[in-house]
């Protein structure tokens, strides 16, 4: 298991969090309608690009950001242009929200503005 924490202020943004695959993706969409989230609740799974990718209600410790411009989207937010979610406890942008109607349903934590407290017995 592993909380995700804010590598500026310490606090944590996830709660407990097993480590997953992303399930498949749900396959092709119609409309203007938000995929089902392709991370379980309660896991994550990592990013190549090193970053972290959550179920879209496990970050309760995130806030939107305060800035409207990176919260563009059609149905949702497309994450295109910046980090969307900011620690709700020191403002530091720490993940990119993704919920619109062409886009995967998740978030992303981003590499290095996060850190990992795991809390694994090995
Ligand atoms: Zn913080
Ligand atoms: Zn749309």
């Amino acid at each position: 298991m592993a909380v995700f924490t804010c590598a500026n202020c310490l606090l944590p943004l996830t709660g407990s969090l097993r480590r997953a695959r992303p399930s498949a993706d749900a396959g092709k969409r119609s409309g203007h309608r938000t995929a089902p989230p392709g991370i379980t609740r309660g896991t994550y799974a990592a990013d190549p690009d090193g970053g972290f990718l959550l179920h879209p209600d496990d970050a309760p410790g995130t806030a939107p950001h305060p800035d409207h411009r990176r919260r563009n989207g059609c149905c949702g937010l497309d994450g295109l242009d910046g980090p969307n979610l900011v620690c709700s406890a020191c403002g530091t942008e720490v993940a990119t929200r993704q919920s619109d109607c062409w886009t995967p349903n998740l978030i992303a934590l981003t590499a290095g503005a996060v850190g990992a407290a795991s809390r694994d017995s090995r």
